[in-house]
């Protein structure tokens, strides 16, 4: 430490609350083994990513007895929204993802010993340490214009080296005191940058817990660390409250790799002791044959919200994350069919290196196991508290019809032949619209055509006659049995044989057809059978003889 540098950083930070003891007598070391975090930044949604990275960090923290705790990293002030964080914390609840320190009180107060929890509340904090950096000339105030840093980089084109303000492309790097307060007394702005070792050619070895070590071009870039404004950059920032937070897992996206050595130089040069790193493989989305990260602005599927709205259950999505997480869950699942997720021993040792694709049909397989797996009268209540919220109409008349939504719902479910016909709580409306006369006659009015064998001659004598005839109480076989003469009687042929004889106007299947379309105005429909018992005679009648 010079008494430059000292001068430096006392006329840089006049006066600061802290000294970096001092914060260390106010962030005590914890005594636990396994503090993790998650870090957002407040941007407007809960990315599926987020919650994948948070499932993993609770399950890691709390199976070890640990502290999982939420630190707002709004540091990039020109992306952060409002109720961002109430976003965050009332998401992450619905996954039953507990978090034990955070912005997680009424109205985002703090709950926690190591807070604030925001980094944006964090300024002086994050000033003290830049001070001590530069009082021991680790970092320096740099007062480049855009222009004048858009001059370096063209030189660095030309001269085919790494753009970048580093070593001696950082004019402010060698200035002297005095040059520094003259450009302060002109007002001019400036940023504090690391000062790196500035050499290009310096590979370092790092450790990555499911990666092992990893090796890679040592950072020589002098980094911003604090930006004109005075809020600090992602990098300072993390390094900082990670330290003081007593983070020892760092759980977070593969992207962060190429910046690793800056932490870690960072980490050094402020006398922390690094925490374990943990860099996790993103959700992959199929793209023109290719794959690429999901992205926020491109893909409705980034934002949980967008799973939620078409009605997936949050068993459904955990199961799904965690089959990603872990290739022995699967397996487990089958095994526990109803655990709480909370139950599996998840461990990181699994965790695949490379992105996983996000797969939807695996997605809707698991889902379907899910909803499968609930009574009828759980997917009819859940359901309806899906459609109150995303489907208000469906709702009403879910709420007016219960008896006739129930029956509907129980259609051949938890039977032999169970036709799982549910994924997810928006397939509701798609199974029910027969059923209500209101949104039936809506589907009246797109109803493919009758078969063409079905002339209204035919129609009308067949109805007549099948109406006489049928009779709710019927066991299925017995029904079928029905139909299929009473059509046989009507010149439809019953089998292939009988069809080949060329005497028949039509099949079994074009009668079938038919009632199916008068009596749903779809041609996919659960069981006839069923369906006609649900409706009942009075309905049948109405829609039959119209
Ligand atoms: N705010 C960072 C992000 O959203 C967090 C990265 C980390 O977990 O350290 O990517």
């Amino acid at each position: 430490m010079t008494d430059s540098n000292l001068t430096l950083a006392n006329l840089l930070f006049p006066d600061l609350p802290y000294t970096p003891e001092s914060l260390e007598t106010l962030y005590p070391s914890r005594t636990i083994s396994t503090v993790t975090r998650f870090g957002p930044s407040p941007t407007g949604f809960l990315h599926i990513g987020g919650v994948y990275t948070s499932l993993l960090s609770e399950r890691i923290a709390h199976l070890n007895d640990g502290v999982f705790y939420l630190r707002v990293e709004d540091t990039d002030d020109k992306r952060e929204i409002e109720n961002g964080v109430s976003m965050i914390t009332e998401g992450l609840a619905k996954f039953g993802i507990t978090i034990d320190e955070g912005p997680i009180g009424l109205g985002s107060a703090d709950i926690g010993s190591y807070g604030p929890y925001t980094q944006s509340k964090r300024g002086s904090i994050y000033q003290t340490y830049i001070k001590e950096l530069v009082a021991r000339g680790i970092a320096y105030p740099c007062f480049l214009t855009e222009e004048e840093s858009a001059a370096i980089r063209e030189e660095q084109n030309l001269a085919k080296q790494p753009l970048g303000i580093y070593g001696s492309y950082s004019p402010w790097r060698s200035a002297t005191l005095e040059e520094v307060r003259a450009a302060i007394a002109e007002g001019k702005k400036y940023v504090l940058r690391f000062r790196a070792h500035g050499n290009p050619s310096k590979r370092v070895k790092l450790h990555d817990e499911i990666r092992g070590d990893i090796e890679m071009q040592d950072n020589f870039m002098d980094t911003v660390l604090l930006k004109q404004t005075g809020i600090p950059t992602y990098h300072l920032a993390h390094v900082v409250d990670d330290h003081l937070m007593r983070t020892t897992h760092v759980i977070r996206a593969e992207e962060w790799i190429p910046s690793f050595a800056l932490h870690i130089q960072l980490t050094e040069a402020l006398g922390f002791i690094p925490p374990k790193y943990i860099h996790i493989a993103p959700l992959l989305k199929a793209d023109g044959g290719g794959k690429r990260k999901l992205s926020k602005r491109k893909d409705p599927e980034a934002n949980v919200e967008f799973f939620f709205e078409q009605g997936y259950t949050v068993e459904a999505l955990v199961d799904y994350m965690f089959n990603i997480m872990d290739s022995k869950y699967e397996a487990w699942r089958l095994e526990n069919p109803t655990a709480d997720y909370k139950m599996y021993p998840l461990t990181i040792d699994r965790l695949p290196l490379s992105g996983a694709l996000f797969d939807i049909v695996k997605l809707d397989s698991i889902a379907n196991a899910v909803l499968t797996k609930l009574s009828t009268e759980e997917l009819q209540s859940q359901g309806l508290k899906w459609a109150q919220k995303y489907d208000k109409d469906l709702a009403h008349l879910m709420e007016i019809y219960p008896d006739m939504t129930y029956k509907a719902l129980d259609i051949e479910r938890h039977t032999e032949k169970d036709p799982r016909r549910f994924t997810k709580f928006s397939d509701l409306r798609g199974q029910l619209q027969f059923f209500y006369e209101e949104t039936f006659e809506t589907l009246r009015n797109s109803a493919p055509f009758l078969p063409d064998c079905i002339t209204p001659e035919v129609q009308k004598a067949f109805i007549e006659d099948y109406l006489k005839n049928y009779d709710a109480t019927m066991e299925r076989d017995v029904w079928f049995e029905q139909l299929k003469n009473i059509a046989h009687a009507h010149k439809f042929a019953r089998t292939g044989d009988e069809w080949k004889t060329g005497e028949y106007i039509g099949r079994v299947g074009d009668v079938a057809m038919m009632l199916r379309l008068l009596l749903c105005a779809s041609s996919k429909t659960p069981d006839l059978c069923y369906t006609m018992r649900v409706l009942g005679r009075e309905v049948m009648e109405k829609r039959l003889k119209r």
